[in-house]
């Protein structure tokens, strides 16, 4: 089983942030932003190249936790950034689908 299908289940540590019975979030082990949060579906999918049409409603539900987060995190208006890798060639580590959710930068 994926590392994060073990998160999903609960079977590793991690700080989950969301869950529900689609979709489950947790801080990133190495954040690389001031937040930075994964998103994913809880049904293993290896990433977008393998989602299917019946994914459509699950694909805009990863939208709606993210932003959600984002605003319960208090970077819904100061602006936040959502990465998506897709395969190997884009640095894709974690074969089990995710969006990344960055933000919290001092602009000033
Ligand atoms: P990718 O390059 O696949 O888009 O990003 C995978 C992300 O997963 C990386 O930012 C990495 O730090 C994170 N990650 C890898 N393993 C674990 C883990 O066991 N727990 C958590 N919370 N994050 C992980
Ligand atoms: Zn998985």
């Amino acid at each position: 089983m994926c590392v994060f299908c073990r998160i999903v289940k609960g079977e590793t540590t991690s700080e989950i942030v969301y869950q529900d019975e689609e979709v489950t979030a947790f801080r990133d082990i190495n954040p690389k932003a001031p937040t930075h949060i994964l998103v994913v579906p809880n049904k293993h999918i290896r990433s977008l190249a393998y989602v299917e049409p019946e994914d459509t409603l699950l694909l805009g539900r990863l939208l709606q936790v993210a932003k959600a987060l984002a605003d319960q995190e208090g970077i819904g208006r100061t602006g936040y950034r959502l990465i998506m890798n897709c395969g190997y060639g884009a640095g894709q580590i974690v074969h089990h689908l995710h969006l990344h959710l960055l933000g919290g930068w001092d602009m000033g």
